[in-house]
């Protein structure tokens, strides 16, 4: 009934009873449970076995070996970086960000590649939907997510800061034209890189496109730095770069403060939030209260990746998802790109709910809320396609094999090491 994702099999097209260890989602945890599917995919039910009752029309499938939950919600990636594959850091961001601009992909042909081979890796590992960053204009790979078939987001990367902003500006005002908005499951989004290589009047423009808007946000001490006095090593890049003017002046804020508004007006994804003070934690609190176009603003807490780049450094706090989380925010969980994980074998936020879980104790049905419903919210996909409550049709259901009779499914789901398996449902696409 299982296979390894990526190509499921069918269930078949009458109703189903799916005896399994566990299902959860972010509304419950159900542990044995069954969930009564309609022959359409719909879900009619799901409980614990005892309360659900005999259902003689249904077809029965064994999966009691099985933690079973919705297909999940990647809410960042880089794609186009997939095939430079895992790397060391090596303790260097400037070294370590020379070797991506030498290395990634530049040819249209070779995006498609990185890309299609990054959704493979993110349908095997369970990715129902993702957001990613078509890196530096990268409207090919845009195209190449629309081809893999995984739907979601593709965030059009811009830069421009100082001297180079009216070449990024130019580049915003001509982007609805060059792409199909939304074709192929996949809507067309703008991703202002950072506070350090973007400007005001850049974040201003690429919001006013209407479009969902993602952008790395908080995630070094230099950015800090960068945009509270305009110093540091951000103003050494962009001098080497020549992007450097000195009507560059200090912001005195947060990169949050300073941005506030473009952020909120466009419902954005704010990407990392490593470094978070007690105002920008109550100010996305404030603009998380706001819809647009059916998605909130919200923090993609990309929790691999922010170890691997050494965050939080040494005496600054944890990261602080818990309190946003505590204050209502959407918290989505985000790989960031291959380069920086340690599983050369698929790209998924599973890793990231059994990091979270072994590292912080977060409880299994938080945890399925962030990789599920929080994504889905960021990214502005109807809740049903990622939730097992009844009346929902999930775009694929994820299968964890556990031991059979164990006494801690969900537990030993989070602490395995394998790859997840797709159920595919008969009916749903
Ligand atoms: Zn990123």
């Amino acid at each position: 009934m299982t296979r390894q994702a990526g190509s499921a099999a069918p269930l078949g097209s009458d109703r189903r009873r799916l005896e399994v260890a566990a299902a959860l989602d972010a509304s419950a945890v159900v542990a044995p449970a069954v969930i009564l599917l309609a022959p359409s995919g719909e879900v009619e039910a799901v409980d614990h076995p005892t309360r659900i009752g005999p259902t003689p029309e249904a077809r029965s499938v064994d999966l009691t070996d099985r933690v079973v939950m919705p297909g999940l919600v990647n809410a960042h990636a880089h794609l186009d970086l997939t095939l430079l594959g895992p790397r060391p850091f090596g303790g260097d961001w400037t070294t370590w960000a020379g070797m991506i601009r030498r290395e990634r992909p530049t040819s249209p042909e070779a995006i498609r590649q990185a890309v299609l081979a990054g959704a493979r890796l993110a349908r095997a590992g369970g990715t129902a939907f993702l957001g990613d960053i078509a890196g530096n204009r990268g409207l090919p790979a845009v195209e190449a997510m629309r081809e893999s078939g995984l739907p979601g987001v593709s965030y059009v990367e811009v830069f421009g800061i100082g001297l180079a902003e009216p070449g990024g500006l130019e580049f915003l005002g001509s982007l609805r034209d060059r792409t199909a908005v939304d074709a192929g499951g996949v809507r067309l989004g703008v991703s202002p890189h950072a506070p350090y290589s973007c400007g005001d009047r850049l974040y201003e423009a690429a919001s006013r496109l209407g479009l969902p808007l993602a952008t790395h946000l908080a995630e070094t001490p230099e950015e800090l730095r960068f945009v509270a006095d305009a110093e540091g090593p951000l103003v050494e890049l962009l001098k080497q770069v020549g992007a450097w003017t000195d009507s560059i002046r200090p912001w005195r804020r947060t990169p949050l403060g300073r941005l506030a508004a473009p952020l909120g007006e466009s419902a954005a994804a704010i990407v990392h939030g490593n470094y978070l003070d007690d105002a920008d934690l109550e100010a996305i609190s404030r603009l998380a209260g706001v819809r647009r176009d059916g998605r909130r603003l919200g923090v993609v807490y990309c929790a691999r990746a922010s170890e691997y780049f050494g965050h939080p450094r040494e005496g600054a706090r944890p990261h602080r998802y818990r309190e946003l989380l505590e204050l209502g925010v959407p918290v989505a969980l985000g790989t960031d790109s291959l380069v920086a994980l340690d599983t050369p074998e698929r790209l998924s936020v599973l890793d990231e709910m059994r990091r979270l879980a072994r590292r912080d104790a977060v409880e299994p049905r938080r945890l399925v809320e962030m990789a599920t419903l929080h994504g889905a919210e960021l990214l502005g996909i109807d809740l049903r396609e990622v939730s097992l409550r009844r009346g929902s049709r999930p775009r694929g259901l994820l299968a964890v094999t556990v031991a059979r009779e164990s006494r801690d499914p969900i537990g030993e789901a989070l602490r395995a090491e394998t790859s997840p398996e797709w159920l595919a449902l008969a009916g749903s696409s």
